[in-house]
Parts: C-alpha cells; structure tokens; sequence
C-alpha cells in the first residue's frame, strides 16, 4: 500500500513538473516575441522621428513599418498573433501613421510637410509607444498571476501528499502496532501451550516412572512369588512321592480282594495322591515357565516325532477308556519347526490326554498335520488334535486358557483335573511365537489347533523369496493366454506354485486345469473360472508384497 501511494505522489510530482515546465516555456517564448514588438514598435517610432526630423528617407521608415507589421504577424506559442495581444489603439495609432507616410513623397520629408504632421505624429507616436510599454506590463502581470496560481497548485498539491503519508504513516504505525500486540499474543499464547505440554510431558514422565517402579516391584513380587511356588511345591513334592511310595507298598502288601473297603480306600488315597502330583507339576512347569532367566535353547524339532512319543506315553491311559488316537500321516515332508523339544512334547501330552479323558469310550481322537500361511504369508506348521467328547460350552471358550479353569460340564461329570494343562499350553505356544485356537461344540466334540513358526533351512528361505516373483509370472501367464492354452498354462503354473509354498493356491489353480482337460465346462464358465483365479492371486500378491515392505 506504502508503494502504491509513493508512486501516485511520484506521478503527481512530476505531471506538475511538466505543467510547470510547459509554463516557463510558453512565457519564455511569449515574452520574447512582445519583448521583440515593443523593439521594433520603438525602432520604427525612432525612424518616424527621424523621417520628421529630415534626418532619414521615407524609405528607411517603411521598411522599419515593414519589420514591425511582420512582427505583429508573427503567432506565439498560445496561438496568438502579436496584433491581437495590441490594445486597438496601437493599431489605430499605425494605421494613421501609415496614411500619412503614404501621402508624403518619397525620399526626405520636405520642411514644408513637416508642421501640418508633426501633431498628430507626436500623438501616435506617444499612442505605439505606451501600447507596447502596457503589452510588456499587461503580459508581465499575466505571467506573474500565471505563475501564482501554478505555485499554489504546486503547494496544494505538495499538502495534499504530505497529507497522504502522514495518514499512511499512522495506518503503517497502527498496522505495525497491532500485529506487534497480536504477534506478542500468540507467542504468549504459545509459550503458555509449550509450558503446559512440557508441565504434562513432566507429569507423564513422573507417572511412567511410578508405573516402571510398579512394573519392577511387581515383577520382582512374582519372582519371588514363583521362588516361593517352587519352593512349596518341591517340599510337597518330595513327602508326595514318599506317600505314592507307601501306597504302592501298601497295594503289594495287601491280598487283592480281601477287604473290598481297604481296596477302595486304597484306591481313593492313590487317585487323590496322583491329583495332587499332578497339580504339583503343573505349578511347578508354569512357574518355570514364567520365570524370565530361563530362556530355552531352541532346536529343530519334527513335531511328527513329538507327536508319535506323546501318543507312545498316552497309548495305556487311551487303551483304558477304549480311545483310539488316529495320526493321519499321509505327507511325504517333514514338519519342521524351530523350538523345545521337551516343552512341546508337553503341549501334545497336555493336548491329547484332554482329548483322550473327555472323550467317550470307543471313540475316536484325529491328530492331522498341515503346513499352512497365515494372514501376514508366514510359514506355519498346524496340529489339529480333534476329539468327539463332551465339548466345552459356548460361553466358557473365552476362559478356556485362564490358569484353574475348569468347564462347568467337566465338574458336573466329575472328570479330574487341576485346570492348569491348558494354561501350560498357551504359555509354551506364545514362548514359541505360536498360537492356539479351539472350535468346539457341546457333547459333540472339540478340536484344538496348535500353529508354530514352520522351521525354514536357507534353501527354503531362499525359495519362499521367490513366491512373488513365481506369483507375478503366474499371474500375468494366466491373465494374457488364451482360452484354449489355459489347460496347459494351469497345470505347469499349479505345480510352480506348491513347490513355492503356495500349495492352496497351486491347488485352486490345478484343479481348472484338470476341469478344461475333462472338457465338460462351457466357454463363459471358464472365463469367469479364470478371472476369480486371478483375484485369488492377486490377493495373495498384494498381501505378499505388504509382508515384504514390513
Ligand atoms: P484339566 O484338564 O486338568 O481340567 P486343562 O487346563 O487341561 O485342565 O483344561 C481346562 C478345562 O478345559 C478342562 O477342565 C475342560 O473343562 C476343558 N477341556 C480341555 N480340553 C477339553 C476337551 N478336549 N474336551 C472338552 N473339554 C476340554
């Protein structure tokens, strides 16, 4: 804004510039013409003189008059002619001197003509003169209101942009003023802000403190707690092995069936004595396994192995209630997986004495091995360990691994149990970055899932960091082939991708292979066949790429 007023003001400067200067130039001119009149008005009322004086010719005075009517005739920078500036007079005065010069005779004037014109050439004489003296004094006073009223236009004009700054300099001042006040604000404002953040930030860091205190105290408390567990339970354990002890002693002293109560009493004693043991174990394997120092050493283990010795223990207890345990081993690979071996015997043992225990006599429990991918495309090695017993009810899955639980329908039937197999389960799942999932279904039966991190040697590494090279080729060999090559492009493109891993997918995409060859699919079936493939694929894709940007 400050710059737009400057260069108005600069403009109005200097347009009065060139007015003033056109001014000074127009009087220059001017004045030198009438300054050359008045001259010329003098040197031909001098030659007038002189011609009545006899001292010049007649001649000499025209061409005086000659100078002078040519100079009357000359038009100035305002357009005007000198004649018309002249007060009327002067013409008058001219033209009657010109009457009597043309009626004189030539050469000089004789003696005898002088007196009859020497009265009225003193007064036009006197008339030219003081005509051109009042031009000279008349343009002067013009000039002189002239420049006047330019100076006063000039100093107005000069106010008026005086004016102009000065209210520009107290708008620019209340300008700077305010955004001073605002600018001071805000920073008030924020610096307001910033101590509350950093008096928050103070008060989080303390609480976060606390919290890390807690957390250690609390940790320690559970150190000590399980020290205090262990400690108990191997000082139960010890005078509970000596009481198993007596009672086998007692059963191989006593003649079986002499007293049928002391057999049952017996009995009674070793079923409670086992419980016991067993609810011993388990405490102490969970405290063992919460215990943060020991972090096992992992090893490859083929969960096939783990699963058939589980089953080896198992055998007697299943033969018992009549149990058969089914392994479906129908895989030509191994099932790897990197882990402890000892802990993971203990989730089968765990896992399938439940299945076997509330399970009906002469049923049946299912053991099925899978490799399979999860969500985020990682190799997992899945044991489903399923089972036609009693189920668990809706309600209380959620519960099913919290240590002590119990289902309301294993109470009811009086099944033994500490509630604690489970939670050891859970716990050595998450030590082995698994998982554990359960579907089960009241009196109908339950299975439960158990997926580790499939153990990968460098080679397979190396060829699962191909799949989604093998992904993308597959996709665009199936997306750009024509119908009738699709039957040959699927069969060599399902096989690429189980030996990559992609077995489901392999699967999917042999099985419209074998379908074209039957020959029994109509063209648009196939077309639609294919584009549902593909979004398959193209999943999987997208969901491998995501895994590799992580
Ligand atoms: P326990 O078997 O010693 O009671 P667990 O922790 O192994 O303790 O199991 C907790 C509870 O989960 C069991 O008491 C039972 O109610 C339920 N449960 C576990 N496995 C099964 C199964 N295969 N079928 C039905 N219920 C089961």
């Amino acid at each position: 804004m400050n710059l737009v007023v400057l260069a108005i003001s600069t403009f109005s400067s200097s347009d009065q510039a060139t007015e003033e200067r056109d001014v000074f130039t127009s009087a220059q001119t001017t004045a030198s013409s009438i300054i050359f009149t008045q001259r010329e008005s003098l040197a031909y009322t001098t030659r007038y003189s002189m011609w009545l004086a006899g001292l010049v010719t007649k001649r000499e005075v025209e061409i005086s008059r000659a100078i002078l009517a040519q100079r009357l005739n000359v038009i100035d920078i305002e357009n005007l002619s000198m004649g018309a500036r002249l007060d009327p007079e002067f013409l008058n005065a001219l033209r009657v001197s010109d009457s009597l010069l043309s009626i004189s005779p030539d050469g000089l004037l004789p003696r005898a003509n002088v007196a009859p014109i020497k009265v009225q050439a003193q007064e036009f004489i006197t008339t030219i003169l003081g005509a051109s003296r009042s031009l000279v004094v008349a343009y002067q006073q013009e000039l002189d209101s002239h420049l006047v009223a330019v100076a006063e236009k000039r100093q107005r004009e000069s106010l008026q942009n005086l004016a102009l700054l000065v209210s520009l300099m107290i708008l620019t001042s209340i300008f700077i003023v305010w955004g001073g006040i605002r600018f001071l604000r805000q920073v008030k404002r924020t610096q307001h802000y910033i101590d509350s953040e950093l008096r928050a930030l103070e008060i989080t860091r303390d609480e976060l403190s606390k919290v890390n205190l807690t957390v250690l105290t609390l940790e320690d408390l559970n150190e000590t707690k399980n020290d205090f567990i262990s400690t108990v339970n191997h000082e139960l354990r010890t005078p509970l092995t000596s009481i198993i002890g007596y009672i086998e002693l007692l059963k191989s002293e006593i003649e079986p069936g002499k007293s049928s109560q002391i057999d049952l009493i017996i009995d009674v004693v070793d079923k409670n004595a086992m419980v016991l043991l067993d609810l011993v174990e388990s405490i102490l394997s969970l405290s063992r396994l919460d215990s943060r120092q020991k972090t096992p050493l992992f090893e490859e283990v083929n969960l096939i192995d783990t699963v058939e010795k589980a089953v080896f223990v198992l055998t007697p207890q299943a033969d018992l209630s009549q149990v058969e345990i089914k392994l479906d081993l129908n895989h030509d690979n191994d099932f790897l997986v990197m882990g402890d071996p000892n802990q993971l015997s203990q989730v089968f043992l765990n896992l399938i004495s439940n299945a076997v225990k509330f399970s009906p006599e002469k049923s049946e429990v299912l053991i099925t091995f899978s490799r399979v991918l999860n969500e985020q495309m990682d190799d997992y090695i899945s044991v489903s360990i399923a089972d036609t017993g009693i189920g668990i009810p809706e309600k209380e899955i959620p519960e099913l691994f919290h240590r002590f639980f119990r289902a309301s329908n294993a109470i009811n039937n009086q099944i033994v149990g500490t509630g604690l197999g489970l939670a050891i389960v859970a716990k050595i799942v998450e030590i082995h970055n698994g998982t554990i999932s359960v579907s089960s279904e009241e009196n109908i039966g339950s299975t439960f899932r158990v997926e580790i991190p499939a153990y990968l040697s460098p080679l397979d590494q190396k060829i699962l960091d191909k799949r989604i090279d093998v992904l993308q080729r597959a996709i665009t060999a199936i997306r750009d082939v024509e119908l009738s090559g699709l039957k040959d492009t699927c069969h060599e493109i399902g096989g690429a991708l189980g030996i990559y891993g992609l077995d489901e997918l392999g699967s999917k995409v042999l099985e419209l292979s074998r379908e074209l060859a039957a020959g029994a699919c109509e063209e648009s079936k196939v077309a639609a066949q294919r584009v549902s493939l593909l979004e398959m694929l193209d999943k999987t894709y997208q969901r491998l790429s995501e895994r590799g940007k992580k």
